[in-house]
């Protein structure tokens, strides 16, 4: 067989052996050729500029500078030993601080000596310094021909100790760009290449490592950013054409009494975008085929209507309907939440979650199995293998992006006819992420809030201020209001967080004393019955504060409360204040959401507490967050099972690409949707060969 060279192990490129393997396999997940060659730098550096030493500040990167040795001494002792060099180019000094190699360093340096120093600036006691930087004699420097670009590659304390220097990865790259040479198979069709204007795969990858000039460097990241954001849509368009033709629905086209019963019951009229999103699924149910609709709506913006109305088409057409939450707190809410406005005399509604007893679960299985429950809440309990539908017409899954790709595609084995299915998510999704994340299906917006709400008040405070925080708790509890305290669950240090939870359960319980005032609790770590209870008594209003964990993140509807004060609030990503903020300002008052954090804050904290306090809209957040954090660590798409850590490409920043990218892909799949015609044949097998690294969700929503 003829082996692609792209798969040797790394251990066989000259140079590395088992040892550096291991470290690379470890540090940077590089276990083959093609993982190393795909491995690209994240910066050039021009190395025929040199910095002044007077010019470093905090926003340095990699830099190079010119300049003497003035001294070389040891300081420390033992283990500890490390040789400081002071470094000068006549505008300051710095100092060049190594802890290993230090025999080999004292030989090499030499007082009085002009080098190019070449690395990162990092902060010491106050004092910038290098640490283990690249020296190089200016006389070598010159002598090496070297493009002037150099790349700089992601590294890690243990490569740098393991002896990977940027230098030496950059030598590995060299010898792997020597030992593929002409050996790269070319992964696009050349009228395709010629159509788009981009150039071969082979010169993209030599020119990414070593970049001749910045034209050329843009031209190689064009070519393989257009690839790779062109095949995920070339196989999620693929996929929304297969559905199109092959998915039949069930039809539901009559309105009838339980529809009408509780459309007649709203104690307010439907906003113009929920009208708008329940004609957009109407359309969808009387079409003949299987609807897969996202609903993206802000916090707020009256989804769960949306949700109940949809299912009541199902029921008034004989159907059964089903909608999941991801928490059993919501799935109650919800649950509880519908008796306002369903005639519970012809719907028979029951809520299945982790804590039904058994008995009733037995009972709730056989009324879904015979068709008498016509529509159920719950939580993943609903996925369960024994819960079998007699005919699910509706599953409508609330804050999708909680539910993994696996947990929905069981949903459409519940029933003999595959159920229409709604996702619904409060978390906005920026255009190009959706186009991705949800290529395969079709979006609703609601756009509108319903009226009379206030926009919520957000405010930056620090531990300085915690008094003023009671007291203005104390002032909105006096006027009737409710307030949430919510710190921050983070997994890693996982045991930490509930400490400060606990303590600030303790230091608010203290400081709002009972009888006067009553605190609720709420957290993982309880057991469903304490949790119920708890929430139970903020919700039914007997409480006036709720301490929690960010469970409350997620839909949780209280109208009468009007303060979230977030703990820690650094530690939240934008999507999660959001989310959380959206839990006050439901009714008519006037809501504040106060955030609250430690002193000293990160660039990127401080930039993501300043855009909360700037503005409510959560598309705009959105947007700002895909940009600050890139779509990796978007919420929802870790669980998508879509590659979305894209090598290069960047679903922020490349947008007028994707969208070429995708009008390309409907072009191609329009004339040829199987990809059977001959001048594409490369496209059908490299998407081939990429579904198998990709979970198979073609069938799922
Ligand atoms: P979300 O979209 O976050 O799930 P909900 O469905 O929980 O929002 O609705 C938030 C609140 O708005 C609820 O108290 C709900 O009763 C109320 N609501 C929903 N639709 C309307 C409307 N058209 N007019 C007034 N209030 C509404
Ligand atoms: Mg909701």
């Amino acid at each position: 067989m003829n082996r692609d060279i792209l798969d040797s192990e790394i251990k066989f490129l000259p140079g590395v052996g088992p040892k550096r393997a291991l470290l690379l396999q470890k540090e940077l997940g590089i276990t083959t050729f093609r993982d190393m060659l795909y491995t690209f730098p994240f910066r050039y550096v021009d190395r025929s500029k040199f910095y002044a030493i007077s010019e470093i500040d905090s926003a340095s990167t990699y830099i190079q500078l010119r300049g003497t040795i003035q001294s070389i001494s040891l300081a420390g002792h033992e283990k500890n030993t490390r040789l400081i060099a002071i470094f000068s180019d006549g505008t300051g000094y710095i100092e060049l601080v190594f802890f290993k190699g230090i025999k080999w360093v004292q030989e090499k340096l030499k007082v009085g000596q002009e080098y190019i120093v070449f690395g990162k600036p990092s902060v010491f006691n106050d004092r910038y310094n290098f640490v283990h930087p690249e020296v190089e004699p200016v006389a070598n420097f010159a002598a090496g021909a070297r493009s002037a670009m150099t790349g700089v590659y992601s590294s890690t304390e243990k490569l740098q100790n393991g002896g990977i220097s940027n230098k030496l990865f950059t030598q590995l790259q060299t010898k792997l760009a020597e030992l593929v040479q002409g050996k790269i198979a070319e992964t696009l069709p050349g009228y395709f290449m010629e159509q788009k204007k981009l150039i071969p795969l082979e010169r993209a990858l030599h020119d990414i490592h070593f970049p001749p000039d910045p034209y050329s460097l843009d031209q190689a990241r064009r070519r393989l950013k257009y690839e790779e954001l062109f095949y995920l849509q070339l196989s999620l368009v693929k996929q929304k054409f297969i559905k199109m033709r092959e998915a039949q629905g069930v039809m539901l086209p009559r309105i009838g009494e339980a529809f009408n019963y509780t459309y007649s019951h709203l104690p307010f009229p439907l906003t113009g975008a929920q009208k708008r999103v329940l004609k957009e699924i109407r359309a969808d149910v009387t079409s003949g085929r299987q609807m897969n609709r996202l609903l993206q709506g802000d916090v707020g913006s009256g989804k769960t209507l949306v949700a109940i109305f949809s299912a009541l088409q199902a029921i008034d057409n004989g159907y059964q309907a089903c909608i999941m939450a991801p928490t059993e707190v919501l799935a109650t809410q919800h649950y509880n939440g519908v008796f306002r406005y369903i005639d519970t005399n012809k719907v028979k509604v029951a809520l299945l979650t982790g804590s039904t007893k058994t008995k009733e679960r037995r009972e709730i299985y056989a009324g879904l199995a015979d068709g008498s429950i016509h529509l159920v809440f719950g939580t993943h309990a609903l996925i369960e293998d024994k819960v079998q539908f007699a005919n699910l017409g509706m599953a409508v899954i609330d804050e999708q992006h909680r539910f993994g790709v696996d947990q929905r595609a069981r949903l459409w084995s519940k029933s003999e006819v595959a159920p229409h299915i709604l996702v619904m998510t409060a978390t906005p999704i920026p255009r190009t992420l959706a186009m991705t994340l949800y290529g395969d299906l079709d979006v609703s917006v609601i756009d509108e809030l319903p009226p009379g709400r206030k926009p919520i008040v957000t405010s930056h405070v620090g531990e300085n201020q915690r008094r003023r925080v009671y007291d203005f708790m104390r002032k909105e509890i006096a006027a009737g209001r409710q307030v949430f305290v919510v710190y921050p669950l983070i997994k890693e240090s996982e045991k930490m967080d509930y400490e400060n939870l606990e303590a600030g359960y303790l230091a608010i319980t203290e400081e709002f004393k009972q009888p006067d005032y009553i605190t609720a609790v709420v957290h993982g770590k309880q057991t469903p019955e304490n949790k119920a209870f708890d929430m139970n008594l903020f919700v039914s209003g007997k409480a006036n504060i709720l301490v929690s964990t960010s469970v409350i993140e997620v839909g949780v509807d209280v109208p009468n409360a009007s303060v979230m004060v977030i703990e820690s609030a650094e530690r939240f990503g934008l999507a999660q204040l959001h989310q959380l903020r959206g839990r006050v300002g439901r009714g008519a008052e006037k809501s504040y959401c106060i955030l609250m954090t430690g002193y000293k804050l990160s660039k990127e904290s401080r930039e993501r507490i300043d855009l909360m306090c700037s503005t409510n809209d959560g598309f705009e957040l959105a947007e700002a967050d895909l940009k600050m954090r890139g779509p990796g660590d978007f919420e929802g798409t870790r669980q998508s099972g879509l590659a979305l850590d894209l090598h290069i490409a960047n679903l922020a920043k490349d947008s007028p690409m994707l969208e070429d990218a995708r009008s390309a892909a409907i072009d191609i799949l329009t004339d040829d949707p199987l990809l059977e015609h001959p001048r594409n044949a490369l496209l059908a097998r490299n998407l081939q060969n990429m579904k198998q690294d990709i979970i198979d969700y073609s069938k799922i929503s």
